[in-house]
């Protein structure tokens, strides 16, 4: 298997034919072999239905997996990469707000010698204030955080080769920012225009409040990507430069009392000092625990604290 399209849905039943249309005529006209798993996302109108009927017509191609109720996009996301099989998986929408037809190019792309092309949907068309300001927003703001920079996290149209994805799991809101997983397991990365259009049927199931989930989300995957396997770097660096305050304010209390005669009692600094000592203190112990949890983590499922993009001379099973 070549070629796996991974494609949520939740409550799409008008979009569905359009769907299945759009990716047969693009993928008639490839030579890889390929199969669309699509992830019924507990849908409660009829796209599961008309899911089956296709999958009957077409059991070469068309694969489904159906969830007991709504668990997200994300978790769709994942289940559907979890049991797909290709080498490089593209996700989609599937309300045609991407295009399918744009495929190809993304497949070329990656011919180049990419491991994940994202799609950037230069000319969006969704609501300008309530989606696309914010978005762009966060795309800026992800970017310069992560140091990952691209136009548009948000659009699902994406390709991947499989390795990329495998090492870890997808939560929350969290598969818009797989290629910043897959930057620090060192994918090369790039971006494309793709086109994009209005939905058709059915409405969007999100609105602003996504925003909010996406910056928490932002907080733990820069944690995870840049501290997981160091925690005490992250937790250290802030109790030390607690307790680094802590002395300053102190130094500055002894010099007035001895010099300037100003009892340390005057002000609440003292108090001050001591609460960012003891924050300080306790910063740097959390920091511990989180080194004995990273070891248990990597220890236990002996998973690398590295990866490999390839071995010379060496066999795949032979680490010690
Ligand atoms: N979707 C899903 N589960 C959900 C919400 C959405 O599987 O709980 C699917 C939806 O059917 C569509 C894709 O995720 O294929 C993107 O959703 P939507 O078009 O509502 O998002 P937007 O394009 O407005 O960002
Ligand atoms: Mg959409």
């Amino acid at each position: 298997m070549n070629l796996s399209l991974v494609i949520p849905i939740y409550n799409e039943q008008d979009n569905l034919p359009l769907l299945f249309d759009a990716i047969y005529q693009v993928m008639n006209t490839l030579p890889q072999s390929w199969e669309a798993v699509l992830v019924d996302d507990g849908s409660r109108d009829n796209s599961l239905s008309i899911l089956q009927a296709y999958a009957e017509k077409d059991a070469e191609h068309v694969r489904v997996v159906s969830f007991r109720r709504n668990f997200g996009q994300t978790a769709a996301i994942a289940a559907g990469i979890d049991y797909s099989q290709g080498d490089i998986i593209i996700l989609l929408d599937a309300d045609l707000q991407n295009d399918p037809a744009d495929i190809p190019m993304l497949l070329a792309k990656l011919d180049e010698g990419y491991d994940l092309v994202s799609g950037w949907r230069k000319d969006r068309k969704d609501n300008a204030v309530t989606r696309n300001l914010p978005s762009m927003l966060a795309n800026k703001l992800i970017s310069y955080v992560t140091g990952v920079h691209l136009h548009d996290y948000g659009c699902t149209l994406k390709a991947y080769r499989r390795d990329v994805l495998e090492g870890f799991r997808l939560y929350g809101e969290m598969h818009r920012f797989i290629p910043v997983y897959a930057n620090s397991v060192g994918a090369r990365i790039t971006e494309m225009p793709v086109r994009h259009h209005p939905r058709k049927y059915g409405k969007t199931k999100y609105g602003l409040e996504r925003t909010a989930k996406v910056l928490l989300d932002l907080f733990t995957v820069k944690f995870l990507v840049s501290y997981s396997s160091k925690p005490i770097y992250l937790f250290g660096g802030a109790g030390g430069l607690l307790m680094i305050i802590s002395a300053i304010i102190l130094a500055y209390l002894f010099v007035r009392r001895v010099f300037f005669f100003v009892a340390v009692s005057t002000s609440p600094l003292f108090q001050t000092s001591a609460m960012f000592f003891i924050l300080g203190f306790q910063s740097i112990l959390m920091g511990l625990i989180a080194e004995l949890l990273v070891r248990t983590y990597h220890e236990s499922q002996r998973k690398p604290t590295y990866t490999v993009r390839n071995l010379i001379n060496i066999h795949k099973d032979s680490r010690g």
